[in-house]
C-alpha cells in the first residue's frame, strides 16, 4: 500500500479525536448538536451555524464517489506511486472527504461508486483513513 497523503491535516486540538479514532479504524466526525451539520475536516466551530456546541459521531464509513480524478503523471516522491486516484467520497451522513479511492483499478472508479472506509496504518501508531469499493 502507497501512502498518499492527499488532503492529510495535522494533528492538534481540534483534529486530536479524529486521529485518535483513526488509529483504532473508527471514523470519528463532529457533529453541531444545534444545527445536525457533520463537519469535515473537524473544527471546532460549525461551519454552518458558528456554534461551539460539538459532539463526535462514530460513522458508517460508508459513502460514494462524488467526483474523482485519476492522476497518471507526476513528479516528485509520488511519481512512483501512478496511477492514483484522489477523489471526494460523500458519506452517507452527508459530509465529503478528500480523499483516495484504492484497492481497485483505476479504470473501474466512476462517480456514483458505492464505497467504504479502510484504514491504511502508518508510523507511530498514525492511521490514514482511504475508501475501496464496497463489497
Ligand atoms: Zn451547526
Amino acid at each position: 500500500m502507497t501512502f498518499l497523503p492527499v488532503w492529510e491535516f495535522p494533528i492538534n486540538q481540534e483534529s486530536k479525536q479524529f486521529w485518535d479514532a483513526a488509529a483504532q479504524n473508527v471514523l470519528l466526525l463532529p457533529r453541531c448538536s444545534d444545527c445536525g451539520f457533520t463537519i469535515f475536516y473537524p473544527r471546532s466551530i460549525c461551519p454552518e451555524c458558528r456554534s461551539r456546541n460539538l459532539s463526535w459521531i462514530q460513522m458508517s464509513g460508508k459513502g460514494e464517489v462524488y467526483s474523482y480524478t485519476v492522476t497518471r503523471r507526476t513528479s516528485g516522491r509520488f511519481r512512483s506511486h501512478v496511477p492514483f486516484v484522489i477523489a471526494y467520497v460523500q458519506l452517507d451522513e452527508g459530509p465529503r472527504m478528500l480523499t483516495n479511492v484504492v484497492d481497485c483499478d483505476p479504470n473501474n472508479v466512476s462517480i456514483g461508486m458505492r464505497v467504504e472506509v479502510m484504514f491504511e496504518s502508518q508510523d507511530e501508531g498514525k492511521a490514514i483513513p482511504r475508501f475501496k469499493p464496497s463489497q
